[in-house]
């Protein structure tokens, strides 16, 4: 039977054997508040938008799409230079469906066999994964008790290790804090290889983009982005990096040809000429995440101060009967390997609401 070979059947490299896939439960609750997505969907015009987009898209599906994907990386550097403030070019740009495929592209180039990768954990669980899946090696590195991250010791820890690769979230997932660039440069001047900033919760958090730094830091620093959060297109799946020309090029040397489908680059496009509409959803989230955050308190718990458009909060003793009693209750939140905490993505108001109802049944 087809069915019946295993994964222990299969001639799977060895250093994968025993890995778990990256794991978010996708699951049929009334109020899923697990993978950090905007609760709201996208607008009218945004979605009329789209549509004629991939409309007029289709009638070219019989040939390959824009392989350098230009048009979409000018409107994202568009985007970028008004958000940061630094001029950037479509030269400085480069897109991929999703962040994770970026960061895999960025490993692929500057990782690999024989090189190394650092992260502060806990932090964003598919970086180390990434990192396995390009035979990088991992190099976890800690954060304070209180998971902010001590940038001189930062700093330290990677002038000893000297990784090729150093990650650093801001805002930090599933933590929620974001790092001054002042602390920054610190790691910058200390790293040896690329650092990369990783910015998904960019547009959520009261700290200026990492993107400041790229001219002094060029041959060094990486900034990823992705439309997944703030811009409510996570379906979409598009990615994005801030760097050095020098930077695109060498991804170019890894990728796909033709990576970027037509229909993503046109949906793309087009979700971007509503930047303003879907971001205006941005200081609902973060008034939002401050409420429940003063909601949780309110409740005995231990919200972490955060910048991005979750919470991790504690504590609890048994934090998979508590993620279970959550469930129970008809809320997906998101057990994210932290001992005693749960994270929580910030929802419509209706659906905080419920979260907080329910907060007050769960076992700790
Ligand atoms: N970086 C961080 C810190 C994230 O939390 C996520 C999404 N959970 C990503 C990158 C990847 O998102 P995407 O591939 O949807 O852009």
């Amino acid at each position: 039977m087809i069915e019946d070979v295993t994964l222990d059947d299969l001639p799977l490299r060895e250093d994968l054997r025993g890995r778990s896939p990256y794991g978010a439960p996708q699951l049929d609750v009334p109020v899923r508040l697990n993978t950090n997505e905007n609760p709201y969907p996208p607008p009218r015009e945004l979605v009329d938008d789209v549509a004629g987009a991939v409309r007029e898209a289709a009638a070219r599906l019989h040939r390959y799409p824009d392989r350098d994907a230009i048009e979409l990386r000018k409107g994202l550097a568009a985007y970028l230079s008004a958000s940061t403030g630094v001029s950037l070019s479509e030269r400085n740009v480069w897109a991929a469906n999703g962040s994770n495929e970026i960061l895999q592209q960025i490993l692929q180039a500057f990782g690999g066999p024989g090189r190394t990768a650092l992260g502060f954990e806990p932090s964003y669980s598919m970086h180390p994964i990434i990192a396995a899946g390009t035979r990088t090696e991992w190099a976890p590195a800690p954060r304070r008790a209180d998971f902010t991250l001590d940038t001189p010791r930062a700093a330290e820890i990677v002038a000893e290790r000297r990784p090729d690769v150093v990650f650093v979230t801001s805002p930090n997932n599933p933590t929620g804090g974001s790092i001054p660039l002042a602390e920054l440069e610190l790691v910058l001047r200390a790293a040896p290889g690329i650092v990369v900033v990783d910015e998904a919760y960019a547009e959520f958090s009261s700290q200026p983009s990492a993107t400041r730094l790229l001219g002094d830091h060029p041959a060094k620093l990486i900034v990823s982005r992705t439309m997944s959060k703030a811009f409510a297109f996570a379906g979409g799946r598009l990615g994005y990096l801030a760097a050095a020309p020098a930077v695109v090029d060498a991804l170019q040397l890894v990728r796909l040809p033709y990576h970027l489908s037509l229909l993503t680059q046109a949906a793309a496009s087009a979700a971007l000429r509503h930047a303003d509409a879907t971001l205006a959803t941005v200081a609902k989230l973060a008034a939002e995440r401050d409420r429940v955050a003063e909601g949780l308190l309110g409740l005995g718990f231990t919200p972490v101060p955060s910048d991005a458009n979750f919470i991790l909060f504690g504590t609890f003793g048994d934090t998979r009967a508590s993620w279970q009693s959550y469930l129970d209750n008809g809320v997906l939140v998101r057990d994210v390997g932290v001992e005693g905490h749960l994270r929580v993505t910030i929802g419509t108001p209706e659906e905080n609401d419920a979260f907080l109802v329910a907060s007050k049944e769960i076992p700790r």
